[in-house]
């Protein structure tokens, strides 16, 4: 596969039609090679059946890079028939152990591919090469992990009435869809295909419409390895059109999603058309919690790095810190001093952010920024945009608000951008309800010396991860994660993934 850093350009048919869509900017960049990327479907590059096709941006720069196919619900039906081929084929005879291995050897060829898959990644979603390169390898550990569990998920036999045998067995659904965000495009791609297939399942995957190029390289890297053709699926393009197609399609048996709460209930509605059941992760809104005998020292690089990774664009962000009255101050001073340093730039630059993912997002995040300075919120810091950063790129200097107002919509609403507020709290009774006040429950984080305090609190907090002096941004392929409420509901990651994505049958034999 040709680099995307080096900027490519369009045909003359996909210029034309980005040019019939009134796309300046687009059209602006059009430079003088031909590159386009398609559907991967059954084992191959397919073009969409309408040969609708959409340009796709770098964050960075806002430049055109590349062209992708804009699949519709026949491109979906192709997919979906081509994994169920697949899993009634040759994919479907595999034993467990095979699809291990298999597994396991593309979370090698993925490390193999790093350099590569980085570039792709930081080039498609602007993020800091470090990050990208974190990202890949962490990918290829969810295939690792996968790989090697596809084995060990065992059955039960349950003691019953004399002369019976009862036995529990865990059985892929075949067909799975999965609907995937732009943040973590190729995290995203192992840690919801990697346990789908480990369990047997063929998958079909729609990528959002921005951040797809690693997840249509990593299915031809699983496809020269040796995945049976079928097996992985990936239709690209929009939301409203080919997501829509398989969120509503009748040949899948599962459907994962994550994404926005708006869209997630969409989503639900549209699969359980079809009896269809499905994980949703949405968004979240998770506080980082500083009582008055915190390590300071530890904790102020924490709770930055949650809040600017991936430029706050991750669903569990620490995007609300809130910090006990009596060190509000002396902590939010310390934590002003850090905030201020904090830069943004391209994925070259390699600092501490990137951009947003698109022109919408940054402006998303801007009427944030604008709103609660209007509401009268004070800036406490605000970090920069490195000076030599591409001016069309979409970038966002970190920024932290305090005393926010509790009702304030920075206090309740999913920003997602490099966005902090700060709210303090007078005890712990006040601290549960502060943390536990809005729609969400994604993950917490608490900062105390207090070994009691440490498990009261996340007993009582409302939130599928609670973190204990330290902050893990979702991460750890091991531990098991998903949220309660507008966060969503179903696991993913470690072993409960993988029960998510089976159907338990259990088969009664009365033999006397
Ligand atoms: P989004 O909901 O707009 O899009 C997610 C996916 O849904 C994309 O592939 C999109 O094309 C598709 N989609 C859009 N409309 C659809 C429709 N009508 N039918 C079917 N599919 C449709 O979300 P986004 O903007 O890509 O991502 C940001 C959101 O995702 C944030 O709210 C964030 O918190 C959330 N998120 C959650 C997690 C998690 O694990 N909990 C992880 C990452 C992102």
């Amino acid at each position: 596969m040709r680099s995307i850093l080096s900027l490519v350009c369009y045909d003359q048919q996909a210029s034309r039609q980005v040019r019939q869509r009134g796309c300046a900017a687009a059209t602006a960049s059009i430079i003088e090679e031909t590159s386009m990327k398609q559907h991967f479907i059954n084992g191959t590059s397919l073009a969409s059946a309408d040969g609708d096709s959409m340009p796709v941006l770098a964050p960075a720069t806002g430049e055109i890079i590349e062209t992708i196919s804009c699949g519709k619900a026949t491109d979906v039906d192709r997919a979906v028939a081509a994994a169920r081929g697949a899993f009634d084929g040759p994919w479907g005879r595999l034993t467990a152990t095979e699809r291990g291995r298999l597994l396991t050897r593309l979370g090698v060829r993925i490390l193999d591919h790093l350099d590569e898959l980085a570039r792709t990644e930081a080039t498609d979603t602007g993020k800091p090469m470090t990050t990208a390169r974190v990202d890949i390898e962490t990918t290829a550990r969810y295939f690792e992990f996968y790989g090697t569990a596809a084995d060990k998920v065992h059955g039960e036999v349950i003691p019953f009435m004399a002369g019976y045998t009862v036995t529990v067995v865990h059985e892929p659904f075949g067909v799975t869809g999965h609907i995937l965000p732009w943040n973590y495009p190729a995290q995203m791609f192992g840690r919801s295909l990697a346990p789908s297939l480990a369990m047997g399942n063929a998958v079909v995957l729609k990528p959002a419409e921005d951040g797809c190029l690693s997840a249509l390289r990593i299915a031809e890297l699983a496809t020269e390895i040796g995945f049976p053709d079928g097996s992985i699926n990936i239709v690209t393009g929009r939301g409203s059109e080919a997501g829509a197609a398989l969120a509503g399609h009748p040949g899948i048996g599962f459907l994962s999603f994550t994404g926005s709460p708006e869209i997630g209930r969409l989503v639900q509605q549209a699969a359980a058309n079809n009896y269809v059941p499905c994980t949703l992760e949405l968004g979240g809104k998770s506080p980082q919690i500083v009582f008055e005998d915190a390590d300071f020292d530890a904790a102020i690089p924490v709770v930055c790095k949650a809040i600017v990774q991936n430029t706050g664009q991750t669903c569990s962000a620490g995007s609300r810190v809130l910090v006990q009255e009596s060190i509000y101050d002396r902590f939010i001073s310390a934590l002003a001093e850090r905030f201020a340093q904090l830069r943004a730039g391209t994925p070259e630059m390699d600092l501490d952010c990137g951009p947003v993912i698109n022109a919408r997002q940054q402006q998303r995040v801007q009427r944030f920024i604008d709103l609660a300075r209007q509401d009268g919120i004070a800036v406490i810091a605000e970090g920069s945009i490195a000076a030599d950063a591409p001016k069309g790129g979409f970038y966002i200097k970190p920024t932290l608000f305090g005393p926010v107002p509790r009702a304030n919509r920075l206090a309740c609403d999913e920003v997602f951008g490099p966005v902090l507020a700060a709210l303090p709290f007078k005890d712990e009774a006040d601290a549960v309800a502060l943390a536990n006040g809005t729609d969400y429950g994604l993950l917490a984080g608490v900062w105390t010396r207090d070994g009691g305090r440490q498990q009261r609190m996340a007993r009582k907090i409302r939130a599928g991860q609670v973190y204990i002096n330290g902050y893990g941004a979702g991460g750890g392929v091991e531990l098991p994660f998903g949220g309660t409420g507008k966060s969503g509901h179903g696991r993913e990651k470690g072993f409960l993934a993988l029960h998510e994505f089976a159907a338990t049958k259990t088969i009664v034999n009365r033999h006397g």
